[in-house]
């Protein structure tokens, strides 16, 4: 029963809705996000190539829910690891909610600063600094749960670690530049991904 055959249309469902809010979340709380001015950018040539290929890697998943062309990889879907990815893909969906909601217009989708850019350290800020990663960790790896193709179902996650951990010693960097001391305070205090650990 635990290990029983899930219907692979349950799959491609979630992942639509799935994808329509990780787009929406973002939209919904900067309607004029880019009209605010940028004063320092750090997005080099690295930055270019890691958010490329986290792209391909989210809209992967997308090619396997309208196309055959990555059938070659699929696996019968089963319940548990269906069940188990809900539940990732809900947690990682209310915490992407929750860092834009307190990180406000302070949101880039690379390595900026804004004018009047405020350093955020409450709300979920208070208790990891990296909280949309993580959310975004969470949702990949649900979706490598739910989606049962070996191609399209880790291909956000695989490429989102790598745009992670390539990505978090500059961001962290460029703050310590912007805000000093206070971002150094803010680093002693918390962990960035999991309180008390990491
Ligand atoms: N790393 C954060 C934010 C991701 S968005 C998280 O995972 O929640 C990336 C941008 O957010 C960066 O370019 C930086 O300008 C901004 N940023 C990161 N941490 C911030 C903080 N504590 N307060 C304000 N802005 C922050």
């Amino acid at each position: 029963m635990l290990f029983s055959a899930v219907n692979p249309w349950f799959a491609k469902a979630i992942i639509l809705v799935g994808t329509l809010a990780i787009v929406i979340i973002p939209a919904s709380r900067h309607p004029r996000g880019g009209q605010i001015k940028v004063v320092k950018s750090r997005k080099g040539r690295m930055e270019r190539v890691l958010l490329t290929l986290t792209a391909l890697g989210f809209f992967l998943p997308l090619v396997w829910v309208a196309t055959p062309v990555l059938a070659f990889a699929d696996y019968p879907l089963r319940l548990v690891p269906f069940i188990a990815g809900i539940f990732c893909l809900a947690l990682g969906l209310w915490l992407l909610y929750r860092s834009h909601a307190d990180l406000g217009t302070n949101w880039s989708i690379t390595l900026e600063v804004r004018e009047k850019h405020q350093l955020v350290t409450q709300g979920i800020y208070r208790h990891m600094r990296h909280p949309m990663y993580l959310a975004l960790l969470l949702y990949s790896s649900g979706q490598a749960l739910v989606l049962p193709n070996w191609v399209a179902g880790p291909s956000y996650l695989v490429a989102f670690a790598i745009l992670f951990a390539l990505r978090v010693g500059p961001e962290e960097r460029m703050m310590v530049e912007e805000f000093g001391k206070d971002y150094e305070a803010y680093m002693g205090r918390t962990k960035r991904l999991v309180p008390g650990v990491w």
